[in-house]
């Protein structure tokens, strides 16, 4: 049987590959997205909803390296390495831990900028008229508690100011403003009034899906088993068919390797887990997101309750959760919104696809022509997805990218 070279299989209904099929499909390409969850089920689906288009910095910073002890030690900080993990995390970790050094911080910083300036712009682009229905654009409050500005803090100025962010620094009186129900303690903080977040991340995806189905794409809830590269085309093997496609566009998020390291494709994709608790009777409602950096997770807004989301865990695809990581959210919440009660939450845990230097691949592998890789998104992959979507079509189509691919590219890591 041969393919049509135009048919494109999408691995992976998260926000990157919901994007991107709904780019393909407009573009009048033949797309099936094919997913065992529902669209929105994977990390896409309980992040902290932040769509950051000023985020440009890149999560390994200098001076890492001094706080190794303490991710080893104490299983319930911002960041913490499960001990069980640890072997199998170290070349990654080292990694990271290089990506840190200022030049690779740079060079980081201005892809991260080029990938995520115009991503409301890109949510526009999809969502049409349904964009004011999940999408916010209220600003962010990033909460500085250090009396004195840190050393990665003054990174951030830097790369802040050589970008062209637009960050306000508050004043006392300002902040109080803005959120009147943050503690008194808080002093320093800046607004970033161009940052959007979403009001649900996973009805986000799924309005994405159903605009999709309507241009007439088609949802498949299979799971891909094996990628065979067939004729000039690829055979996508899944848990109930056989899909005979031109193109393949794996987005499968953290899982993505493990459809490709049978292919040769060798990637240090690993996951940074995070947690949030959703309160749905919050007894403080804040109007716009806050973040704390030192806290490692953010508070935010969302149609079905306040939204407490973050903090890293490098523990893998297979160790299960540590639950007392979702529920430390609510007391760091506390220490930041006094007096904030709830007694219906959930908790979740999800996971990040991350590679060392903070930044995707967005690519196709050398040798294995209509192979595409959209993964590795981390931290701002709910920023990063619709322009990557735009990119896997652009270059899906042969057609020029936005931005400079580079810094996405593959071999970047060899
Ligand atoms: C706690 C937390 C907070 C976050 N906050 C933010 C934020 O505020 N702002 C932001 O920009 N980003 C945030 N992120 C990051 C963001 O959520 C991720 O980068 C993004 O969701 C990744 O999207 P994805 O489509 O690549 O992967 P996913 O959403 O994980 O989707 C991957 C999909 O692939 C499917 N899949 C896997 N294997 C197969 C297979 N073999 N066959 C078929 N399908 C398969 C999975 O079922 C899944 O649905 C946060 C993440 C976490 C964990």
């Amino acid at each position: 049987m041969t393919a049509d070279p135009n048919s494109v299989a999408i691995v992976g209904a998260g926000i990157v590959g919901m994007s991107a099929a709904l780019y393909l499909r407009r573009a009048g390409f033949p797309v099936a997205l094919i997913d065992p969850l529902p669209p929105g089920g994977g990390a896409s689906y309980g992040n902290a909803g932040l769509i950051s288009i000023e985020s440009c910095v890149p999560v390994a910073l200098p001076g890492m390296l001094s706080e190794v002890p303490r991710w080893l030690t104490q299983p319930l900080a911002p960041l913490a390495v499960r001990p069980r993990y640890l072997l199998r995390a170290l070349p990654w970790l080292l990694r990271w831990v290089a990506a840190g050094r200022m030049p690779r911080v740079e060079a980081a910083a201005a892809a991260l900028r080029a990938l995520h300036v115009n991503a409301l712009d890109r949510y526009r682009e999809l969502l049409g008229a349904e964009f004011d229905d999940v999408i916010r654009v209220a600003g962010q409050v990033h909460i500085r508690e250090s009396a004195e500005p840190s050393a990665s803090e003054a990174i951030y100025r830097r790369l802040w100011e050589r970008h062209g962010v637009a960050a306000e620094w508050l004043s006392a009186d300002e902040l109080r403003q803005l959120v009147p129900q943050l503690t008194g303690g808080v002093t320093r903080a800046v607004f970033l009034p161009k940052n959007g977040h979403t009001l649900n991340p996973r009805r986000l995806v799924a309005t994405l899906a159903r605009l999709f189905t309507e241009a007439g794409g088609t949802v498949l809830a299979e799971r891909v088993l094996k990628l065979v590269p067939e004729g000039s085309g690829w055979r996508v093997v899944t848990s109930s068919a056989n899909h005979i496609v031109g193109k393949v566009v794996v987005s499968a998020g953290a899982w993505s390797m493990q459809l490709l390291r049978p292919l040769g494709v060798r990637l240090p994709l690993e996951t940074e887990r995070g947690y949030h608790m959703m309160l749905r009777d919050a007894s403080v409602a804040p109007r716009l997101p806050i973040l704390s950096r030192g806290r490692g997770f953010s508070i935010t807004p969302m149609e079905q309750g306040l939204r407490l989301a973050g903090t890293v865990e490098i523990g893998g695809l297979d160790l299960p959760m540590n639950e007392e990581r979702a529920y430390v959210l609510l007391r760091q919440a506390r220490q930041v919104l006094p007096g904030l009660e709830a007694s219906d939450f959930s908790i979740w845990m999800g996971f990040r696809p991350s590679f060392p230097d903070s930044l995707p691949v967005i690519d196709e592998v050398p040798g294995r022509r209509g192979l595409f890789l959209a993964f590795g998104h981390g931290h701002t992959g709910m920023t990063g997805g619709a322009p990557t979507g735009r990119l896997v079509k652009q270059l899906v189509a042969g057609e020029p990218a936005d931005v400079r691919l580079a810094p996405y590219s593959a071999r970047r890591f060899h």
